[in-house]
């Protein structure tokens, strides 16, 4: 299946990936002064890819994965 790859350094945190997801699967985290996006539920995701049409600054590249774990970083 297919997730999202979210490449944090250079996520600005403008929100629209977590705007456009439909299961809501997305949200964005603050960490210290900035803020990014993090996929919080993989099993979650139906790989729609909507999250990286979405990003205006192509910060996500959807990924083959065999297994959901949610580790993306
Ligand atoms: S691929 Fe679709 S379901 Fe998965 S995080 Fe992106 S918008 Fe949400
Ligand atoms: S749309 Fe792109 S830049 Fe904006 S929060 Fe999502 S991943 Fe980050």
């Amino acid at each position: 299946m297919l997730l999202p790859h979210i490449n944090t350094p250079r996520c600005t945190g403008c929100g629209w990936c977590v705007a456009a997801c439909p299961p809501h699967v997305l949200s964005l985290h603050t960490e210290g002064w900035r803020k990014h996006a993090v996929l919080d539920d993989a099993p979650g995701c139906t790989g729609c890819s909507k999250c990286e049409r979405r990003c205006p600054f192509g910060v996500i590249t959807m990924i083959k994965t065999k297994k959901p774990d949610g580790h993306q970083a």
